[in-house]
Order: C-alpha cells, then sequence, then structure tokens
C-alpha cells in the first residue's frame, strides 16, 4: 500500500476546516488535521507529539493515543531523534502509527516500522536544515532572558507565518515576528546546524506519504495570516487519506503544482546546487565551526556572531574560486 509513486506526485494548497487547528498550527493544519483523522481510525491508535519541557527547557518527543492528546504547537525548530525514539518506544505502539519526521528519517523510520510489521503514515515536511537545543539557548542569551524562567514556548504557530512566542513565570509574554533577527542570524550563522544538515542535498521526505511546507507565495504572502499548508501526496496510501479527508469536509484545498512549489521552495530547491558547487567552502567551514574555541568566541555576543558571518562570506568568495 505505501509503494512510493515516484512520477505522480500530487501538489495542493489548503488548511483544516477546523479553525482552532489551523490556527494554532504551523501553517494551514493539514498536519495535525492528519494526525487527528488517522488517529481516530482503529488501524492508527498511536502518534508522537511534541510539548515543551520546562525542566530541560527543550521540546521532548511522547507517544499519544488519542486525538486529544495531541498538542498542536507548530514547527518545532530543535533537532529532535524521531527515529531513535520510536526504536526506544517501539514495543508500546498500539495497532498502526502516524507520524512527523524530518526528510532524512524517512527511511530509517519507514524500514524500522516495517520490519516490525507496525502499519504507517509518513509525513514529512521541506527543510532547510535544522538547530539544536544550543542555538535557542543562544537565541535566548541575546535576547537576555534566563532560560529556566520560561514556561512556554513555540517557534511557530498561533496565526501564519507567526514566529517566535515565550511565556516567562512572572506572566510577561514574548513575541518575535518569523525569521527575524536574533533567530535569522543563529540560523544563517550556521554555527548550531548539526554537521549532516551542511551537506544535505533534500528539498523534503519524497519518500513520505505527504510532505507539509508554507507557500511562501505571493498571494498567500500578502493576504493570509490565519495559514495555509502547501503539501506533496506521494504515495498510494497518502492519495487514500487525502481523499477521505477531503470526501469528510475535514481539510479545504485547492489544487497546485509543481512550478508554485519551485517558486515557493526555491532555496530548498536549490539545496543540492548549491551543496554540489560549494562542497570546498562547506567542508572548510565545517572544519572551522565545530573548533571549541572558535564557537566559544563567535557565539559570545551578536556582535562577534555578525563578524563570524563576514568571515563566512569571505571564505566561499576564496573557496569558489579554487
Ligand atoms: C526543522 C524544520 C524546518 C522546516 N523548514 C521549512 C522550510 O524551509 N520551508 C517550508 O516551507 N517549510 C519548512 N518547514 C515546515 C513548515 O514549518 C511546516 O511544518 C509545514 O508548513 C506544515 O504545516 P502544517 O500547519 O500543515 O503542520 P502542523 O499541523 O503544524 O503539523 C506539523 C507536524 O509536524 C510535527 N513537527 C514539528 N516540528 C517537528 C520536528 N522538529 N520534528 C518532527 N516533527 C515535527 C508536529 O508535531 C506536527 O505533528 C520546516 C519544519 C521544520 C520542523
Ligand atoms: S536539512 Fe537535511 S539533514 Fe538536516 S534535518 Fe533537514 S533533512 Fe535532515
Amino acid at each position: 500500500m505505501t509503494e512510493i509513486l515516484n512520477n505522480s506526485l500530487d501538489y495542493y494548497i489548503g488548511h483544516s476546516t477546523n479553525f482552532e487547528e489551523r490556527m494554532k498550527a504551523s501553517s494551514g493544519g493539514i498536519g495535525s488535521a492528519i494526525t487527528r483523522y488517522l488517529l481516530s481510525k482503529t488501524e492508527f491508535k498511536t502518534s508522537i507529539t511534541l510539548f515543551y519541557d520546562s525542566k530541560k527547557c527543550s521540546y521532548q518527543p511522547k507517544l499519544i493515543f488519542s486525538p486529544n492528546e495531541i498538542n498542536v504547537c507548530g514547527s518545532v525548530y530543535q533537532d529532535i531523534d524521531i527515529a531513535t525514539f520510536l526504536k526506544k518506544n517501539i514495543e508500546k505502539v498500539k495497532s498502526g502509527i502516524v507520524l512527523t519526521c524530518p526528510p532524512c528519517q524517512v527511511s530509517i523510520i519507514r524500514n524500522l516500522l516495517s520490519e516490525k510489521k507496525i502499519p504507517h503514515f509518513i509525513m514529512s515536511f521541506c527543510c532547510s536544515g535544522q538547530t539544536t537545543i544550543e542555538g535557542t539557548w543562544c537565541y535566548y542569551r541575546f535576547i537576555g532572558i534566563d532560560k529556566t524562567q520560561i514556561v512556554n514556548m513555540q517557534y511557530r504557530g498561533n496565526g501564519w507565518p507567526s514566529g517566535i512566542q515565550i511565556k516567562l513565570k512572572n506572566g510577561k509574554n514574548i513575541f518575535y515576528k518569523n525569521y527575524t533577527n536574533p533567530w535569522k542570524l543563529i540560523h544563517q550563522s550556521l554555527l548550531f546546524r548539526p554537521k549532516r544538515c551542511l551537506f544535505c542535498k533534500r528539498d523534503t521526505g519524497h519518500n513520505a506519504d505527504i510532505s507539509l511546507a508554507d507557500p511562501w507565495l505571493d498571494e498567500y504572502k500578502s493576504n493570509d495570516n490565519v495559514g495555509n499548508t502547501l503539501f506533496m501526496v506521494n504515495t498510494e496510501l497518502g492519495r487514500l487519506i487525502f481523499n477521505n479527508l477531503k470526501n469528510d469536509k475535514i481539510i479545504d484545498i485547492v489544487k497546485s503544482n509543481y512550478d508554485e512549489y519551485a517558486k515557493a521552495q526555491y532555496t530548498n530547491i536549490q539545496k543540492e546546487f548549491f551543496v554540489t558547487n560549494n562542497i570546498k567552502y562547506i567542508k572548510k567551514l565545517s572544519d572551522i565551526i565545530y573548533i571549541k574555541w572558535y564557537r566559544k568566541i563567535v557565539t559570545s555576543s551578536i556582535f562577534s556572531m555578525n563578524i563570524h558571518i563576514k568571515f563566512m562570506h569571505l571564505l566561499k568568495f576564496m573557496y569558489k574560486s579554487r
């Protein structure tokens, strides 16, 4: 059933018809709507949700067994190893499982679940690269927050494209618009990027049943502040579930196509080209950014991180001409 249809992808843009779910989700809540729908079926009694653990000052994965347990919290820009978590908890999975994971984990998870003969529905997303938890902690330091004082935080969700929301123990709420400094600086610096992401050529998880993304297109960027998801249906199972959701009016969609996808996800689609053509620069950069003393200096302030960005530009220029 989960045979991959390499040649016949369907593209759509749409949202959950449950307004609260759509609002709370990262984009249009398609990922949450699919999880909720499948968890209500006897064939899929298990899923994985992410929740903020204030003691660990980070997001943690959790197995769930009913739609009421889904924590709709938007995209979590924190490197979470869903495959290892699943491996450790595989005996607890009841019936089938629906889950979301980064593109680089789809095959590992599909192989594990197939081996264990556990029915599964896998969603993935377009991925510009993960950030280690230390990246988020550096962000708190740059904006002058003590991480132990945070009761909850979200990177996305509650409108589109929204941004980082932090709730402190003293009742104060902090909000920074999506992809603005200092998060943008931390992201661009690549200092908190897992090494595998530096060399990654994947735009999305084409081997997932469904792949989710933001519709970064002019008409959505200028008119939509609630949210829509641009998504690809990659397998027959994906197509079957998608048709059920559409027929049951759980989602509201319009047809899209590869050209719109390529426009909305231009940077991700260029990853293969970028990595191939800049491999010497990336290797040199990765030799430098994981050196302890270098990291300590350049992550010490916004000023030093900006100098690091200038150094990156210089390095790229030097290695381009070789
Ligand atoms: C690290 C990361 C990088 C991304 N980069 C891009 C990008 O470059 N371009 C782009 O268009 N979109 C990107 N996305 C995807 C985008 O942010 C949304 O996930 C997508 O638009 C789906 O929206 P939705 O409202 O349908 O999903 P929702 O209804 O919000 O459901 C999303 C599902 O993903 C799960 N999830 C969230 N974070 C993680 C995580 N870290 N690991 C595993 N599961 C997770 C949630 O638990 C939820 O089940 C990225 C997402 C992540 C997590
Ligand atoms: S950028 Fe690539 S390696 Fe990094 S999390 Fe995304 S899919 Fe995985």
